[in-house]
């Protein structure tokens, strides 16, 4: 059977222990069926109560990834886009905070009609509506579903009960399950032990759901008789018991799994065809790019949340895309806003060919964020500041160059006498944290003449956004004045969306998150430009060296 008229199913699950890295399983599985010429999409279901990952703090589930159309989600779906080359929206990620909200919304309506309103069947049948939801327009031949958390936790009951009502739906040729484990090496007796794993496996077994694929996360190879072993015990196919070794880098992990099958194993109880064999040349070539710089550059990543390197993940991911792209090496220092001081930020920055400002909200660390501005500025290091990193830019030349010193963002200081960051006129009346930001993409026209202009090569773009504060347009005459530049507008509004230093050799600020764009087949213009001004900036440097040696 080829294409289908139903969509076919395959819900990734977690066994043992979280951070196996489910999301990177889903992706890598999905780019394997995309390029064997399926029409894939990925969601993910997520048991916590939050409506969206948008009031989270990032020290608690890392970033949070903005889609196109204005979705705040998880930052899996960063790695959807990255590896399909396709866009998420809303449909992509579904809490249980939004499925009880539905839930809760229509008994208030009175839909129910006098039934008492229960997990089974309603929040059941709700999260079942939703797995269908995404393909409502008959978009795909195959939807993965990645069940957030792992299998046993109170969370998660629902989404198992339903999956397993599910597939009783709609037949096991429909709907399968992949189920990622661990298969843990104890170095003490030099074995390998499958308990775990069949131990997940019988959890799942509770809950009337047999797994039809076990992917087996491991640090050394699993040899034949622990994989029979596996496969005996928890019930699958010998060939549907995968081994997912630790790979060098994420974008390995679709190769290793060609390597076990998992892609036909998969078709195979679908009841679809392969179609062809998956083209990888292309991700071969970007490998092998990765793997074979001919240099080096250093980006600061200067931000308040860097303990956790996940709060950043679409920039570091997007430095790495470019960095394939441009054969050249980013290693990132990653430097804690706390950290930089007025007395020690030429010695803290010292040494950077390139500097990253990023996005973030409240005041934590905010003094250290203008000094690494400054010395981008005053020591023409390559800079891009990324939403607040934009904001506090213009802090800083306000103080700085235009002789403001009371300068402030007012969400830091709402009582300063010069507002060069001010709230955005339609935030005013906004009383709700979540949901309310200016979210998603708008366009963006580009001067000619710029750096920006230059790297995208394009005159209108579209980019996406999360903020609620703006450049206060009263002081664009000034900063134009004292040698600043407005290279991206909003055409609609007029809102400044890019600031550039003509006279530097590379400063740019965005009021957009240009890290949300960049996927493996397409790596970002500007983050490519960064980092060829870096390794420009370097060059100077080392000639400039020289000419002292000389
Ligand atoms: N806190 C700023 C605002 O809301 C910047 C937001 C961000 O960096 N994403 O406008």
């Amino acid at each position: 059977m080829g294409m289908t008229d139903t969509p076919k199913y395959i819900f990734v699950t977690g066994g043992v222990t979280s951070s196996l890295g489910k999301g990177i399983l889903a992706a890598s599985l999905a780019k394997l069926l995309q390029l064997r010429g399926y029409r894939v999409s990925i969601q993910k279901f997520d048991p916590y109560i939050n409506i969206d990952p948008g009031t989270l703090n990032p020290y608690e589930h890392g970033e949070c990834y903005v889609t196109y159309d204005g979705a705040e989600t998880d930052l899996d779906l960063g790695h959807y886009e990255r590896f399909l080359n396709t866009e998420t929206s809303q449909a992509n990620n579904v809490t249980t905070g939004r499925i009880y909200q539905t839930v809760i919304h229509r008994e208030r309506l009175g839909d129910y009609k006098g039934k008492t309103v229960q997990v089974v069947p309603h929040i059941t049948d709700e999260i079942k509506r939703r797995f269908r939801l995404l393909n409502k327009d008959g978009d795909f031949d195959i939807i993965l579903t990645e069940i957030g958390g792992t299998v046993g936790d109170i969370e998660s009951f629902p989404y198992i009960e339903a999956l397993r009502q599910f597939r009783f739906d709609h037949g096991p040729e429909n709907v399968i399950v992949v189920h990622l484990t661990l298969v843990p090496y104890l170095a003490a007796v030099g074995e390998l032990k499958t308990k775990p794993t069949q131990h997940s496996v019988k959890t799942l077994l509770q809950s009337g759901i047999q797994p039809d694929v076990l992917v087996c996360r491991s640090e050394v190879r699993i040899p034949p008789e622990v994989r029979a072993k596996v496969a005996r015990f928890c019930n699958v196919r010998l060939e549907a018991v995968i081994e997912n070794l630790n790979a060098p880098s994420i974008y390995e992990v679709p190769f290793l799994l060609k390597k076990e099958n998992l892609d036909k194993v998969v078709l195979k109880l679908l009841d679809l065809d392969p179609l062809k064999e998956p083209d990888l040349s292309y991700w071969k070539d970007f490998v092998s790019r990765l793997k074979n710089p001919l240099d080096e550059v250093n980006i600061g990543l200067v931000g308040k949340y860097v303990e956790l390197h996940d709060s950043y993940l679409s920039i570091s991911e997007s430095l790495r895309i470019a960095s394939a792209k441009e054969e050249l090496k980013v290693n990132i220092s990653w430097i804690h806003s706390e950290d930089i001081t007025p007395e020690n930020h030429e010695r803290v920055l010292k040494g950077l060919h390139g500097i990253i400002v990023a996005p973030g909200f409240g005041e934590r660390g905010i003094e250290g964020k203008i000094y690494a501005v400054k010395y981008a500025r005053e020591y023409n290091i390559p800079f891009v500041g990324i939403c607040l990193g934009m904001q506090i830019a213009m802090v800083e030349y306000a103080r700085h160059v235009m002789g403001y010193s009371e300068a402030h963002s007012v969400e830091f200081d709402p009582e300063t006498p010069y507002p060069v960051i001010g709230l955005m006129e339609e935030q005013k009346k906004v009383k709700q944290l979540g949901g309310t930001m200016r979210l998603g993409a708008y366009e963006c026209t580009l001067a000619e003449n710029s750096v920006v202009r230059d790297a995208y090569g394009e005159e209108v773009i579209y980019e996406r956004h999360r903020h609620r504060y703006e450049l206060n347009n009263k002081y664009v005459p000034e900063f134009e004045n004292s040698g600043m530049r407005m290279t991206g507008i909003n055409p609609r509004t007029g809102l400044v969306e890019i600031v550039e230093i003509p006279s530097h050799p590379f400063f740019v600020g965005t009021q957009f998150h240009p890290e949300y764009k960049s996927t493996v087949e397409t790596p970002h213009p500007l983050f490519q430009a960064l980092i060829r001004a870096a390794h420009d900036h370097k060059n100077k440097e080392d000639d400039e060296g020289e000419e002292l040696d000389d």
